[in-house]
């Protein structure tokens, strides 16, 4: 070939690449967002635009069947099918591997438009790929222009939070975008912003909740649990923060504000005299599931000269199920460390026998909502009935969480539930006034039925300890 031909058609394929995906011959994200932002100054008053995002949800999962053939087939069979199913003045393009965006003509406000841009979604069918089918999984969401913005960035990026609603919801509906949607986004960005600010500035400090006997009453730990106290909004509380905790980086930095202070609260609370047998630390999937989870724990174990049998992590059930495996090996890990795991908010999720079985976890805390109401529900406390025997025959012991009535106490004492925590004892509290109640404890549990006695573990450090 005539070399200055070769140039020339290296250089168009070059200028095509920086315009189209090569994939699909959609635009790629930036021409995309360009000619959007064109489309809109040019717009006529009165003119309207939807901007659809669609999410090819299951693109990863044809690739590990089929390998780049069978992810490029969908993405193209997908683009093939918006454009036949759009209007020819349409743009569309293309963002990722897995997104397809369409700005079409149409109004918020009119049902025949947004019939139109469900039937652009439901366009996409299946797809034959050696005799089978493929069915691409979409989730779609909906901008429009200039009802819910005039900026092209923030209509794609509306659109693409009300996508992110859709598949959360695994909606097969074109969603709609919400201000909502965007005000809850801000608001999570916000919080993770003074999060970071609220360590560093010392905003966080751990409450402490005692864990009781329910045969004998006395304490056998307490379960930190992490607090923020925001200067402008006053208490966050951790159903608010934590999830976005996990969504970043900061759930290390919390577990390890958590982990240091219940270690250094506890050795305090023995320099006085106050033996505490357990403390408990909550722990996220995201934590622990991190390369050096235990490496961490145990480097702070020595940091805090502190015997690592009196250490308990708590981990929901639902880890169980990220990965058996993964999650069999944390806890041989961390017991090699000596140090023990329960299962957290038990009954959430259906872990089996057999699945337990293979684990000698310490104990498993009966989630609050099997608790409240049950001395009014046999089924509750038949269902409770069969959690405690389950536990014995493994060898674990059983926490009743949240018990906030008398006639609750009663029951999960009759079933033979070993221990309990909740308001009707005791509110976490701060680290200050946990001393405080240790020394009044052994009064007060009377008014629970529970009879004094001198074996009170925390307050004699001569005791059996763990
Ligand atoms: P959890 O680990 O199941 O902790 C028990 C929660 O139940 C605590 O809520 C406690 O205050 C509350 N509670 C205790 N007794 C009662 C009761 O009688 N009635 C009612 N209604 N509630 C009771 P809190 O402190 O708001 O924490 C909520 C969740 O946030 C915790 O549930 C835990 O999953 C998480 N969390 C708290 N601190 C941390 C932390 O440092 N790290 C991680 N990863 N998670 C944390
Ligand atoms: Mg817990
Ligand atoms: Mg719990």
């Amino acid at each position: 070939m005539d070399q200055n031909l070769d140039d020339e058609l290296h250089r168009q394929m070059l200028a095509y690449g920086q315009r189209y995906d090569i994939q699909t011959g959609l635009l790629n994200y930036q021409s995309f967002q360009e000619s959007l932002a064109v489309l809109l100054r040019n717009a006529e008053p009165g003119q309207e635009f939807a901007l659809v995002w669609i999410d090819l949800l299951n693109l990863r999962r044809e690739f590990s069947l089929w390998g780049s053939k069978g992810a490029e087939g969908l993405a193209r069979h997908v683009s093939s099918s918006l454009r036949s199913a759009a209007d020819a003045d349409s743009l569309l393009g293309r963002f990722g591997a897995r997104c397809f965006l369409a700005a079409v003509s149409a109004s918020k406000f009119d049902r025949g438009d947004r019939a139109r841009i469900q039937a652009l979604v439901d366009a996409v069918e299946p797809l034959r790929v050696l005799g089978s089918e493929i069915k691409p999984e979409v989730a779609a969401g909906v901008a429009f222009y200039p009802s819910d913005t005039t900026s092209a960035e923030d209509l794609v990026r509306f659109s693409s939070l009300a996508a992110a609603r859709a598949s959360s919801t695994r909606s097969s509906v074109v969603m709609t975008f919400q201000a909502e949607m965007n005000n809850l986004i801000m608001r999570d960005h916000r919080l993770e912003v003074e999060m970071h600010k609220g360590l560093d500035r010392g905003q966080f400090c751990t409450f402490y909740q005692p864990k009781l006997s329910l045969t004998t009453g006395e304490v056998l730990g307490a379960e930190a649990l992490t607090r923020w106290s925001h200067p402008e909004w006053g208490p966050v509380t951790p159903t608010e923060f934590i999830p976005i905790a996990e969504r970043s980086r900061l759930i290390h930095r919390i577990f390890d504000f958590s982990l240091r202070s219940a270690l250094k609260d506890t050795q305090r609370w023995r320099e006085m005299g106050l033996i505490l047998p357990i403390i408990s630390v909550n722990a996220s999937a995201a934590s622990v599931y991190t390369k050096d989870f235990v490496r961490n724990l145990r480097a702070t174990l020595v940091e805090i000269p502190i015997a690592p049998t009196i250490l308990e992590i708590e981990v929901t059930e639902s880890m169980l199920f990220d990965d058996e495996d993964l999650f069999t090996q944390v806890v041989h890990e961390l017991q090699d460390a000596g140090v023990r795991i329960v299962i957290d908010d038990f009954g959430t999720r259906y872990t089996g026998f057999n699945v337990l079985k293979k684990l000698t976890l310490d104990a498993m805390k009966i989630d609050r909502c099997f608790i409240h109401g049950i001395d009014r529900s046999q089924d509750m406390r038949a269902l409770c009935q069969t959690i405690v025997a389950m536990a014995r025959q493994l060898k674990m012991r059983t926490v009743a969480e949240g018990i906030e009535e008398p006639g609750e106490l009663e029951v999960m004492r009759e079933i033979g539930c070993d221990a309990g925590q909740g308001f009707l004892f005791q509110r976490p509290m701060p680290a200050e006034a946990f001393p405080a109640f240790l020394r009044e404890w052994p009064e007060r549990m009377r008014s629970f039925g529970f009879v004094a006695g001198f074996e009170q573990t925390a307050l004699n450090p001569i005791a059996k300890m763990a």
